[in-house]
């Protein structure tokens, strides 16, 4: 039987599929495509790449093919990208660095926009602001800004994310978040129209906001830094973040991180060691000694293992401790019941 994370049967429903990937779904259609050949976008060196694999743009490193690929480096590139998918009614998925996304090992339908070329930093100095492009990495922004002085971003550095994806998933860590320190953020409209949004139009919570629903495309961001601070100090700082969590996360394997949400009071982790799946593995993932919130691929796993892995934590959990545990990390394509 074929399933969509929504529709799992259990009483702990897994996330939904974006509806743009979902609706527009035909095996018969993508598999129609394998053989066509590539397209150039506009008069440009930007290719719109047919059956492009995915697994080594995502931190699991698992995943099957988008049906066409494309990586824009300016926003007119993204535009014609979207325009010539939207000309054939494809669906269109973002990907920044892959680091919070499962896709199945059949791939996804229509096109996979690439962010990592969309660069950029512009750092105002009379007003400690900087303008930030979608594909930029969030480890990288955070050494630039602790080498000039400036505070407020030293949380992030140990986030394996884009710019792009960090504001969409509302990223944090040590007690920091993106929506304390964003202005304001540059997207993309279904319409062709770019749109400036504040943060208050983002509906932002803990680890989402309402960019997840998908249809807006973050180009840039811009943030709100402290400035005349040490860059010694500031850098010092940044550094006993990453060696934190280097000493407490499992950095040594492909995974996404946390898999669900802490739901309160107690952190998912705790609960995943009590119910004994620690270390518990299906295929090549695994439920990390180290720390229990993460699935590790310890080599060779399929997407259809960590799904399943997935599933096993939340039922168990849900079983034990009548919690449902949602997962933090966004699940695409289609999945095999077990
Ligand atoms: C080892 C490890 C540690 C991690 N630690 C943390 C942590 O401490 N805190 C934390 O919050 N996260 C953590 N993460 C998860 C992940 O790094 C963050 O969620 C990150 O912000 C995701 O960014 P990304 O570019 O990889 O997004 P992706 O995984 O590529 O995408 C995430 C979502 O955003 C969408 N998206 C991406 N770019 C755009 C765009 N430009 N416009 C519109 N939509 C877009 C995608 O379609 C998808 O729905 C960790 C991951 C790993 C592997």
């Amino acid at each position: 039987m074929t399933l969509s994370p929504n529709i799992m049967p259990t009483t702990c429903q897994l996330e939904l599929v974006p509806e743009s990937v979902q609706a527009c779904y035909s095996p018969s259609r993508f598999s129609s495509m394998l053989h066509s050949a590539p397209v150039q976008l506009m008069d440009s060196d930007c290719i719109i790449k047919p059956h492009y694999s995915l697994s080594t743009l995502t931190s699991f490193q698992v995943g099957g093919p988008a049906e066409w690929f494309v990586a824009p480096r300016t926003v007119d590139q993204l535009k014609a990208g979207v325009t010539w998918a939207k000309e054939r009614s494809l669906p269109v998925t973002l990907l920044g660095a892959g680091s919070n996304l499962l896709i199945s090992d059949r791939g996804l339908p229509g096109l996979v926009v690439g962010t990592r070329q969309m660069r950029g930093m512009t750092f105002n100095e009379e007003s400690g602001r900087v303008v930030v492009g979608a594909g930029e990495m969030m480890p990288l922004l955070a050494q630039r800004l602790a080498k000039r002085g400036w505070k407020g971003f030293e949380w992030a550095v140990g986030i394996p994310g884009t710019v792009g994806g960090s504001v969409v998933m509302n990223a944090g860590a040590h007690q920091g978040c993106v929506e304390d320190i964003l202005v304001s953020v540059d997207v993309l409209n279904p319409d062709g129209t770019i749109e400036t949004l504040s943060p208050n139009q983002l509906g932002y919570q803990y680890r989402t906001s309402n960019l997840q629903n998908g249809g807006r495309y973050v180009i840039q961001a811009t943030f709100q830094l402290a400035m005349g601070y040490s860059p010694r100090l500031v850098q010092e700082e940044t550094s006993s973040h990453l060696n934190r969590r280097h000493s407490t996360q499992p950095y040594d394997r492909p995974s996404c991180g946390s898999v669900f949400r802490n739901p309160g009071p107690h952190s998912a982790g705790w609960l995943i060691e009590q119910v004994g799946l620690k270390g518990h593995r299906i295929g090549g993932a695994q439920v990390a000694e180290r720390h229990a919130n993460f699935i590790l691929n310890c080599g060779g796993a399929t997407a259809s293992d960590i799904f399943n892995l997935i599933h096993l934590v939340q039922s168990t959990v849900q079983r034990n401790w009548q919690l449902c545990l949602e997962p933090e990390v966004r699940i695409l394509g289609e999945f095999q019941s077990v």
